[in-house]
């Protein structure tokens, strides 16, 4: 089969992921293998490229925002025939087993792998997931359309959720990629009013298209306080501009898995009993119970469509804010040539 592989981390200006021949993977006990229609870019994937984060597998295959359809069952796996349409995401597995599994946070799971980075991920042809960690995709989103919900939208949700949020509260949305375009639909449908603040003027008015009442740069002041605010944007000199965007007893989330250093905090922005708290990961109810409410509502993503060759040009344009919405590899377009 065909992939996108990463051989040594290095700057997506130097095209670093390799399309070439690769073994089809073969599904090992409780895994299905799956061919992968679409993945998502993430900036998750950006940084496994770059190296910030430490490289768990190499070399490896990235992307984990994938919508295939189950091609074969490996030994044990009969939950769904194969043909069936499922999603797959970062959290790859669990061990079941660790203090934070046993307490429901298989999120924080001590010996987890992941998608496109401890093990190989979606930008290929195929590949093997747990069957108890895929999602059935509903109906109603093609396939370009629901990859981007997989790690933006899921994540994104969960952000909201830890914000705590309510009916008629005040949300700011610091960073306006994929998971700010997803997020801000959930909390609109919620009746929440979003203030969206991003360097890149495109995405500002994406914003202010689906029902920002207010987009400015990432250290403008918005125009209200806010009740909670989510930083997307993995830079952490935003913090101190969304700490002093918040009314007392505000919650600001950090919504990534890697920031730059944040600057010296003036204990001011802090005290009134703030509250920073990043998220990490997901558990798998988090992901049924998104994808739920994106069919329910129905969200709309936007997405620009690469074919998978062109992996490197997509990190790239993701990298330089130049996507209006999620990246999305288009993959197998010649699938009945299997
Ligand atoms: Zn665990
Ligand atoms: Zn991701």
């Amino acid at each position: 089969m065909k992939a996108c592989i990463l051989a040594q981390p290095a700057p997506v200006e130097k095209n670093p992921l390799v399309y070439s021949d690769v073994a089809t993977p073969d599904p090992s006990d409780g895994q299905v293998l799956i061919r992968v229609r679409a993945c998502g870019v993430c900036r998750t994937d950006l940084h496994v490229v770059e190296g910030e984060l430490a490289p768990r597998k190499s070399p490896v295959i990235p992307g984990h925002q994938v919508v295939g359809t189950i091609e074969r069952n490996g030994p044990g796996a009969s939950k769904y025939p194969p043909g069936t349409r499922v999603g797959v995401a970062w959290l790859h597995r669990t061990d079941g087993a660790c203090e934070f599994c046993r307490a429901g946070k298989e999120n924080l799971c001590e010996r987890a792998d992941f998608t496109g980075y401890s093990v190989d991920g979606g930008y290929a042809e195929q590949l093997v997931a747990l069957e108890d960690f895929v999602y059935p995709i509903p109906e109603n989103f093609h396939d370009l359309q629901a990859a981007p919900l997989l790690c933006a939208g899921i994540i994104g949700f969960r952000c909201l959720r830890l914000s705590g949020i309510q009916h008629g509260g005040r949300l700011g949305l610091y960073g306006f990629g994929a998971a700010g375009h997803v997020a801000i639909q959930v909390a609109r449908h919620w009746g929440v009013e979003v203030f969206a603040a991003t360097r890149d003027e495109r995405h500002q008015k994406l914003a202010l298209e689906l029902g920002a009442v207010w987009a400015g740069g990432t250290v403008a002041e918005p125009p209200h306080k806010l009740d909670a605010a989510i930083i997307f944007a993995p830079a952490g000199e935003i913090v101190p501009a969304a700490l002093k965007a918040l009314k007392k007893g505000g919650t600001l989330i950090l919504g990534g898995i890697h920031m730059s250093p944040i600057p010296a905090l003036d204990y001011n922005l802090l005290y009134y009993e703030r509250t920073i708290r990043s998220v990490a990961n997901n558990t798998r109810q988090d992901g049924h119970n998104f994808l739920r409410v994106a069919a329910e509502i129905p969200i709309q993503t936007q997405v620009e469509a690469f074919p998978l060759i062109e992996a490197n040009r997509a990190l790239n344009a993701l990298k330089n804010d130049a996507i209006r919405g999620a990246a999305v590899l288009q993959i197998g377009n010649q699938a009945k040539s299997r």
